[in-house]
C-alpha cells in the first residue's frame, strides 16, 4: 500500500511537470496584443507591416514601428484570400514578407496530442497499479495449487543451531546423523548404508520439535522448506494433493534438502476414520504424501522431517520402513535440562545476583521448554512493570504462577464473606498435604484469584518422578476433598467453590480403577476403550468393553475411594483444627503465605 501511494504520488509530480513544461512552450515570453483582420488589413495599407508569419490559422505580425501583433484568418482561405474581402491594396500586400510554416514535426504533435494523452496515461497507470495490489494480495489465491512451503533462510545472529537446543540429548544425536548424511552422503553411500528417507519427531507441545528441525536446517547449511500439515488442506477444497506434488517437486529440485512438515497429524490421521465431507480431502492429501515418499529414490538427498505430538492417531502406513522410519521421541525435560533451558532463555537478559537457576528449575516439574521460554518473558516483563533495572528471583517465582494458573484477577473483589470461605478452603488444603505422608511440600497457600481459581494451594515435588504409587494417589485424593470437608465442618455447607476439586477427585479415582489397575476388588484390568472423534480431535466416545455388572463394580469402587479420602480429610482437619484456623487467620489478613510462614503454624513437614 506505501508503495502504491508512492507511486501515484511520482505519478502526480510527472504529469505537473509536464503539464508546466508544454504550458511554457505554448506561451511565449512577451504576449502580443491580439488584433481583429480588418485592423491586419488597415496596417498593410498603411504600409506597416514588414512581416506576417502563418502558422495554420495563427498570424504572427511584425510592424515596422510597433510591437509585434497577432491576429487570425479564417480557417479555410488562405491569408491572401481573406485579406482580398478587406480591401487591400494588391501591391502592398506584395511589398509584405510572407512566410507560410507548416505546424509539423515533434513539437507540434505533442502539443496537440499531449493534453489527450496526459490524462489518458495516468488512467492506465493508475488502473495498472490498483490491479497490481490487488494480485498481490490475491497472489495465495492464485497459486493454489502449489504449496506455501517457505523456504527458511535465517542468517547471521539469528541461525538457530544445536546450541539453542538444551537437554533432549538423545534426539539431538539421532539428528545430528542426518545432518550428516546431508553434508557428506558418499560417506555412508560407500559404505552401501542408505540415508533415511523420514524423520518423525514426536513430543508434547513446546518440547523443541520444530526448533530441532530448524537447528538441523543450518547446521546441515542445506535449503529448508516448511510447512504445516494444516497448509495442505488450507482454503480451497482439492488442492491438497496438488500441493504435496509441487513441494516434493521444489525439493527434488534443490536437492540436497530439508522438507519439514509441522503437526503432521493435521493430514496424517488414520484413514476412513474421519466423519464428514473434509476427510476425504485429508485422504487424498495423505495418499498423495505416501506416493511422493515412495516415489523418490533413496540417496536423492531429500530428508523429509515431520513433527507431531499425537502419534497414536497417524495412519500406520506412514510409519511402515520406508517412509518415516526413523522416530525421535522428545520428553518433557527433567531438573537438569530444565535449568540449561533455562540459561539458554536467560541470554541476554540482566539478572540480579540473587537468581538461582538451578532453584526456577526445581520450582518448574512438567513445564515445557516453551513454558520455560514464556516464564523468563513473564519474568522480564514483570520486572520491567515494576521499574526495576534487573530481573530478580522473585519475579520469576511470581511468574511461574502467572505461566500455571493465568494472570492474578486482582479487579474481582470478593466480599468478607467469600474470602473466609476461600480462606478456610484453602486451609483445609495445605493443612492436610502437609500432614500426609506421601503428598508434595506446600510452597505457598494464597487467596488471591487467578484464572478460573478462586485461591489455590501451590505443591511442588522435591524431585522427579516418573512413576506414581498408588498411596500417592490415595494422598492427591484427600487432598483434593480437603477444600469441600473444611467448609462442611467449619460452615456446616458447600459452596460452588468446591467444583472444580469434587471434578478432579473424580477423575483421578475413575482412572485408579478403570486405568491403573489400583483397585482391589476389580484387580490388574484396564477398561474402556479411550476412541477419539477426528473432528473434534478430543477424546469424547468411550467405547465400553465390559459388562454392565463390572461398570456397577467400578462406580461402586470410585465412590469407596472417594468415601475413604473424605473419612481421611475429616480426620486430619478434627485433628488439626486449631492450626487449621491459625492458617485460614493468617490467609485472611496477608491473602498469601510463602512455605516459611506457613511451617511456622505447622511446623516441619515430616517425611
Ligand atoms: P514444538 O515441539 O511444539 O514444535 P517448539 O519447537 O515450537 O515446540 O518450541 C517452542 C519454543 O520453546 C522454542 O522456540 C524455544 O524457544 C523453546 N524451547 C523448546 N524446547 C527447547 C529446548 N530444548 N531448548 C531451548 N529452547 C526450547
Ligand atoms: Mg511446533
Ligand atoms: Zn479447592
Amino acid at each position: 500500500m506505501k508503495n502504491f501511494l508512492k507511486n501515484i504520488i511520482i505519478a502526480f509530480l510527472v504529469f505537473l511537470a509536464l503539464a508546466s513544461f508544454f504550458a511554457m512552450w505554448q506561451t511565449p515570453i512577451y504576449r502580443p496584443e491580439e488584433i481583429s483582420l480588418s485592423e491586419v488589413a488597415k496596417l498593410i495599407n498603411q504600409e506597416e507591416v514588414k512581416k506576417i508569419q502563418v502558422e495554420g490559422n495563427d498570424l504572427k505580425i511584425e510592424l515596422k514601428n510597433d510591437k509585434p501583433k497577432k491576429a487570425k484568418k479564417e480557417a479555410e482561405s488562405s491569408l491572401s484570400e481573406s485579406l482580398k474581402n478587406y480591401n487591400i491594396q494588391p501591391e502592398k500586400l506584395a511589398k509584405v514578407e510572407i512566410k507560410i510554416e507548416e505546424k509539423s514535426g515533434l513539437a507540434y504533435w505533442l502539443g496537440n496530442i499531449l493534453p489527450f494523452l496526459i490524462p489518458f496515461v495516468f488512467i492506465v497507470i493508475f488502473i495498472y497499479l490498483m490491479s497490481r495490489s490487488v494480485q498481490r494480495q490475491n497472489l495465495r489465491a492464485m497459486m493454489f495449487g502449489q504449496s506455501s512451503a517457505r523456504k527458511y533462510e535465517a542468517k547471521g545472529k539469528k541461525r538457530i543451531t544445536f546450541r539453542d537446543v538444551a537437554g533432549i540429548r538423545e534426539a539431538k544425536e539421532e539428528l545430528w546423523e542426518v545432518v550428516e548424511f546431508l553434508k557428506n552422503p558418499k560417506k555412508f553411500i560407500q559404505l552401501g548404508a542408505q540415508i533415511p528417507k523420514g524423520v518423525l519427531l514426536v513430543g508434547p507441545p513446546g518440547t523443541g520439535k520444530t526448533l530441532l528441525a530448524k537447528a538441523v536446517a543450518n547446521e546441515a547449511d542445506v535449503p529448508f522448506f516448511s510447512i504445516s500439515g494444516s497448509e495442505f488442506v488450507e482454503m480451497f477444497v482439492g488442492v491438497g494433493a496438488s500441493r504435496v506434488r509441487d513441494l516434493f517437486n521444489k525439493a527434488k529440485r534443490s536437492a540436497p534438502c530439508i522438507v519439514f512438515i509441522d503437526e503432521i497429524d493435521a493430514v496424517g490421521r488414520q484413514r476412513g476414520a474421519g466423519l464428514g465431507g473434509s476427510h476425504d480431502e485429508r485422504e487424498q492429501t495423505l495418499n498423495q504424501i505416501l506416493t511422493e515418499m515412495d516415489g523418490f529414490e533413496p540417496n536423492t538427498g531429500v530428508i523429509i522431517i515431520s513433527a507431531t505430538n499425537r502419534p497414536d492417531v497417524l495412519d500406520p502406513a506412514l510409519l511402515r520402513p520406508g517412509r518415516f522410519d526413523r522416530r525421535i521421541v522428545l520428553y518433557l525435560p527433567d531438573v537438569k535440562e530444565r535449568e540449561e533451558i533455562i540459561k539458554i532463555h536467560s541470554r541476554g537478559k540482566p539478572f540480579s545476583v540473587d537468581l538461582s537457576v538451578k532453584r526456577l528449575a526445581l520450582r518448574t516439574p512438567g513445564f515445557s521448554g516453551a513454558d520455560l521460554k514464556n516464564l523468563m518473558n513473564e519474568a522480564a516483563i514483570l520486572a520491567a512493570r515494576r521499574n526495576k533495572k534487573k530481573i530478580s528471583m522473585q519475579d520469576c517465582l511470581d511468574s511461574i504462577e502467572k505461566v500455571i494458573l493465568g494472570p492474578e484477577r486482582k479487579s474481582s473483589v470478593m466480599s468478607e464473606e467469600e474470602k473466609k470461605i476461600a480462606a478456610y478452603h484453602e486451609a483445609g488444603h495445605a493443612v492436610c498435604a502437609h500432614f500426609l505422608p506421601h503428598t508434595d511440600p506446600v510452597q505457598k497457600v494464597s487467596i488471591v484469584s487467578r484464572g478460573f481459581a478462586a485461591g489455590y494451594t501451590l505443591k511442588l515435588p522435591e524431585r522427579e518422578r516418573h512413576f506414581r504409587a498408588k498411596a500417592e494417589f490415595l494422598d492427591e485424593l484427600v487432598v483434593l476433598l480437603a477444600g469441600y470437608t473444611t467448609e462442611e465442618k467449619i460452615f456446616g455447607e458447600v459452596t460452588t467453590g468446591a467444583t472444580s476439586d469434587l471434578r478432579e477427585a473424580t477423575k483421578l479415582a475413575r482412572k485408579l480403577v478403570t486405568e491403573y489397575g489400583m483397585s482391589e476388588k476389580l484387580g490388574p484390568m484396564t477398561f474402556g476403550q479411550k476412541e477419539e472423534l477426528i473432528f473434534l480431535g478430543r477424546e469424547i466416545a468411550e467405547q465400553r468393553d465390559y459388562s454392565e455388572e463390572i461398570a456397577k463394580k467400578i462406580d461402586e469402587e470410585v465412590q469407596y475411594f472417594i468415601g475413604e479420602a473424605r473419612k481421611k480429610a475429616e480426620e486430619i482437619i478434627g485433628k488439626n483444627k486449631e492450626k487449621l484456623e491459625k492458617v485460614a487467620r493468617a490467609l485472611l489478613s496477608d491473602e498469601v503465605l510463602e512455605k516459611e510462614d506457613f511451617e511456622k503454624i505447622v511446623g516441619k513437614k515430616i517425611t
